[in-house]
């Protein structure tokens, strides 16, 4: 019998009642069954709510990313990643980082961005001197949409006016500039966005197609800094081997996306552990890695006068800890609990520090390895000696084998003939 994966009002089973559907279409064994049934510290009560067509949990470990010193207080960051090694290298880059006080950390403010796309109007230069005119309407009526992020403290602020032209023909595209507080905000923001398009289509005659947020939230940026002490590091050649392939992700996209990927190692994790959107942080962070019209790396690096590394992040964070599953989820409420975050802000300027610890362990790691061809001379003359070189030979051969970069006895074997005969 051919199976078929069309099932009508899914949604609406019962959880066990999916369960066993699932289980017969895939032929999954009782412990298979009973091991998705295991959601961990998020109760399927919780799950069910939180999307649709739930069946079971995924579990990942989360680690504690430790010796932190953010803005001179320590901190103890929740990670929850399925990579090994990722927690570690943050906990080590944030110990050398203790040297000169930790990380310093600042916030430009919650400010998240909404699009609202017009479209058919005949004269858009004229039709965005009409929206900018009236701003104070667009503005007031957004934020009659949000009387509790008011209430917070948040709303409106301003907004930008951007000409587009497109394959589809030219578009006025409305940004509403809306502080969003303790919220990620992407809920607010729609629903902002929602309410000011009939108006926007009012005043200028055109046609609203999209209004949503942006997650290219350039208001909304967490920065970090950090001085690595050269001699904690392991000298000028670690401090200079940094240097060269922080230029290197400059410089080329290629080595940008591995470069920015080890910085999303740091960042995705705590993003994940506090239950906020790793995608809407990711997209922020590449596209802003992308702004200047090429792609190149989220951090930079500098040697200060003394000569140690000087470490640096500048990247979108739009990151919240009263919506979402950041409310939803216990196990991220523990994590805010654990970092004793008190604002958005605290933990976007937490989570810049984790990503520039986890670039600087990256490039370092790299670096060293590099750096580790010194120890190469050694084992070449070990390699010389074994195939039965001695005296000024070892020497020779050894140093032409590290030259080549073929450190083998058949190699060595080969030069001690060809020394032979000379
Ligand atoms: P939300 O709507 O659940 O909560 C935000 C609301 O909480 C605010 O609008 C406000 O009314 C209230 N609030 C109470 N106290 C507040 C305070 N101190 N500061 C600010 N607001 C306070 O959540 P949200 O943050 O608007 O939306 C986040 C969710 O939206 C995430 O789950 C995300 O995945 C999802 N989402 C993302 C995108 C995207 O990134 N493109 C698009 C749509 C939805």
């Amino acid at each position: 019998m051919v199976k078929s994966s069309e099932v009508s009002g899914f949604y609406k089973k019962p959880v066990e009642e999916r369960l066993k559907f699932i289980q017969e279409f895939a032929c999954l064994t009782d412990e298979e069954v009973a091991t998705l049934r295991n959601t961990g510290g998020l109760p399927m009560g919780t799950a069910e709510k939180m999307i649709e067509n739930v069946v079971g949990g995924l579990t990942l470990p989360m680690g504690i990313g430790v010796n932190f010193r953010i803005n001179g207080k320590d901190v103890l960051v929740p990670m929850v990643i399925e990579e090994p090694s990722v927690v570690a290298a943050a906990s080590n880059a944030a110990k050398m980082a203790r040297a000169r006080g930790g990380f310093s950390a600042d916030f430009s403010g919650p400010v998240m961005i909404a699009q609202i796309q017009l479209v058919d109007v005949p004269d858009p230069f004229k039709a965005s001197e009409i929206i900018l005119s009236r701003k104070k309407d667009i503005l007031e009526l957004a934020a009659k949409q949000d009387p509790v992020l008011l209430q917070a403290g948040g709303g409106p602020r301003d907004m930008e006016v951007r000409l587009l032209d497109t394959k589809m023909g030219p578009m006025v595209i409305t940004h509403l500039l809306v502080d969003t507080r303790d919220a990620m905000g992407a809920n607010a923001v729609n629903t902002m966005a929602e309410a000011v398009a009939p108006l926007i289509e009012q005043m200028t005659g055109g046609r609203v197609y999209l209004r949503i947020l942006s997650n290219l939230a350039v208001h909304r940026l967490a920065r970090a800094k950090a001085i690595f002490e050269r001699d904690v590091i392991g000298g000028e050649a670690v401090v200079d081997g940094i240097l060269n392939a922080s230029a290197f992700a400059e410089a080329d996209p290629f080595r940008a996306a591995t470069h920015n990927k080890g910085v999303m190692n740091g960042i995705s994790s705590v993003v994940l552990a506090t239950g906020n959107d790793t995608r809407a942080i990711e997209a922020g962070a590449h596209s802003y890695a992308a702004r200047n019209g090429r792609y190149t790396s989220l951090t930079t690096y500098e040697k200060d006068a003394d000569g140690n590394l000087v470490g640096s992040i500048e990247v979108p964070m739009a990151v919240g800890i009263v919506g979402g599953a950041t409310k939803t989820h216990p196990v991220a409420r523990i994590a805010l609990k654990i970092m004793d975050i008190k604002s958005a802000s605290e933990l976007a300027q937490i989570i810049a520090c984790v990503g520039l610890a986890q670039n600087f362990a990256a490039l370092r790691a790299l670096a060293t390895e590099g750096i580790q061809r010194g120890h190469m001379g050694l084992h070449a003359r070990n390699v010389a000696i074994s195939a039965g070189a001695s005296g000024e030979l070892v020497e020779k051969i050894a140093e032409r084998m590290v030259k080549e970069g073929k450190v083998r006895a058949d190699r060595a074997k080969e030069l001690l003939a060809e020394y032979a005969h000379k």
